[in-house]
C-alpha cells in the first residue's frame, strides 16, 4: 500500500460499480463524506465491494443528503476472504460491538451470533452488528464484508451444521487441544471458531459439543480470558497457524 493509498477514504459501496459510470451514493455516506470528513468537489475516495473490486473515485457534486461519484481507475480486485466463520455468544454492547470489529480486522468471513445456556443478552441487534462490519471493513482494507448470520440457538446452529465444516469449540476448563495444535491439522479445511458468554459454556453444552463428530475442543492456554479476549486470540492463532498471515507458507505445500 503507498501513502497514497493510505490516505484515501474508502467506503463500501453496495452497488455495481463499474469503471467510468456515475453514481449517487445514499444518505448515510454522502453525509459522512460531506459533513464528518468535510470532502469537497474534485477529490478522490476509494469504493469498493466484494463482487467488483476497489476504484478510484471522483467526487462530482457533493452534497450532505447525496453525493455523486465517477467510478474512475480498478485499483483492486475482488479477494477471497479465509473461510473461516465465528459463532460468539453475544456479550454487554460494547464487548459485542469490539468483537464484530475485531473479526472483521481478523478476516472471518461470516459471523454467527448464538445464544447459550448462560448468555444474558436480551435482544441481539444484527442490523447493528452489520454497520459494525462495514466500518471495520472500511478501516483495515478488507475488500468483502464479513456476512453476519441470523442468531440461532447452541442447538438450532448444532442441528443444522454442515459436518464438512469443523467447529473448534473454545473450552475454557481445558479439556480441549492446543490451539496451535488443533488449528495445525485443519488448514486449507472449512472451519468455524465458537467462544461461550461471560459465564462460559454449561457442562450439558460441553458434553453435547464434545459427541458431535465434527467439534473439536480448543484451549487457549492455562488463563481464563475474556469472552472478547477469547475471541481475538481465537482467530489471531487460527490466521498464524492456518489462515492468511502465512501465504508463502501456504504456497510451499
Ligand atoms: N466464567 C467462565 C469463563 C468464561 S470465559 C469461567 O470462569 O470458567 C468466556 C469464553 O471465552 C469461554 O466460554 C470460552 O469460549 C473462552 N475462553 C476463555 N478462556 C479460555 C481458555 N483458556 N481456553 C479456551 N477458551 C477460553
Amino acid at each position: 500500500m503507498n501513502n497514497e493509498t493510505k490516505k484515501k477514504i474508502r467506503l463500501f459501496v453496495s452497488s455495481p460499480l463499474r469503471e467510468g459510470t456515475e453514481l449517487l451514493l445514499p444518505e448515510a455516506s454522502s453525509h459522512y463524506l460531506c459533513n464528518v470528513m468535510r470532502l469537497q468537489n474534485g477529490q478522490t475516495i476509494s469504493c469498493f465491494n466484494a463482487v467488483d473490486g476497489e476504484f478510484d473515485c471522483h467526487i462530482e457534486n457533493i452534497h450532505k443528503k447525496q453525493c455523486r461519484i465517477k467510478v474512475e481507475k480498478k485499483i483492486r480486485s475482488p479477494q477471497p476472504e479465509t473461510d473461516l466463520w465465528l459463532l460468539f455468544a453475544p456479550v454487554k454492547k460494547e464487548q459485542t460491538d469490539f468483537i464484530i470489529e475485531k473479526a472483521t480486522e481478523l478476516g472471518v468471513s461470516k459471523i454467527i451470533p448464538v445464544i447459550t445456556a448462560r448468555t444474558i443478552v436480551g435482544s441481539v441487534r444484527t442490523e447493528r452488528f452489520a454497520a459494525r462490519a462495514v466500518e471495520a471493513a472500511e478501516q483495515c482494507g478488507r475488500i468483502s464484508i464479513p456476512q453476519i448470520g441470523a442468531p440461532l440457538r447452541l442447538e438450532e446452529a448444532l442441528n443444522e451444521w454442515d459436518s464438512k465444516r469443523l467447529l473448534f469449540f473454545m473450552d475454557e476448563k481445558g479439556n480441549g487441544v492446543s490451539c496451535r495444535e488443533a488449528f495445525g491439522k485443519a488448514q486449507s479445511l472449512s472451519a468455524a471458531v465458537l467462544t461461550g458468554p461471560e459465564g462460559g459454556f454449561s457442562e450439558e453444552e460441553a458434553n453435547i459439543l464434545y459427541r458431535k463428530p465434527f467439534v473439536r475442543g480448543v484451549s487457549l492456554g492455562p488463563r481464563i480470558l475474556r469472552a472478547e479476549t477469547a475471541v481475538v486470540a481465537a482467530l489471531s492463532v487460527w490466521q498464524a497457524v492456518a489462515g492468511d498471515w502465512n501465504p508463502d507458507e501456504g504456497e510451499k505445500k
